[in-house]
């Protein structure tokens, strides 16, 4: 299956220059969507994994799949103010100004085994931010997967020495 057919390329969103690369009609179809979640089942379990630790939102619809086919649990990392109970918190530079990611302190225990999940792997500041909050936790950060890559904001750089996986680059 070529991945790329089911991924939208909307030129000039969110701003002018920019190609976002939209994961829904991937989303749409359910066989796709099945192989791609799939892929990622597939580079994850060998690994141990206990839980998987994925930021909103489209990190919900990558990780959840994975979890429930994995049986382990799923936990949300979430912008500052939308979870309810008692948090931790980093703070990661966007390209104008800062934004806060939070996770229940109560997420992972010590030790854990965690994968964390996003649709697509930019500069790499989301999953940097991400990977800290684990940690924190005293998560132990076994593996990331992404449906996609753009390779030129060199992400990976950000997180060096972890292992990564992506089913897509452009
Ligand atoms: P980074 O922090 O620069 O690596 O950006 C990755 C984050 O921004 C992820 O959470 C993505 O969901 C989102 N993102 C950035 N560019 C795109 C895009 O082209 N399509 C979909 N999501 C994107």
């Amino acid at each position: 299956m070529n991945f790329k057919d089911y991924i939208a390329d909307v030129p000039d969103f969110p701003e002018k220059g920019i190609t976002f690369r939209d994961i829904s009609p991937l989303m749409a179809d359910g066989k796709a969507y099945k192989a791609a979640t799939e892929k990622i089942v597939e580079y994850a379990k060998d690994k141990g994994v206990e839980m998987i630790v994925g930021p909103e939102a489209r990190g919900f619809i990558v990780g959840c799949p994975v979890a429930n086919e994995l049986q382990v649990g799923f936990a949300p990392c979430r912008k500052k103010g939308k979870l309810p109970r008692e948090t931790i918190e980093v703070s990661y530079g966007l390209e104008y100004g800062n934004d806060v990611l939070q996770l229940h302190k109560d997420a992972i225990k010590p030790g854990q085994k965690v994968l964390i999940t996003d649709d697509l792997l930019a500069t790499g500041g989301t999953i940097a931010a991400t990977i800290q909050l684990v940690e924190k936790l005293g998560g132990e950060v076994v593996g990331a997967a992404f449906f996609i890559e753009l390779k030129d904001l060199k992400g990976r750089d950000k997180i060096e020495g972890y292992d990564i996986f992506t089913l897509m680059t452009y």
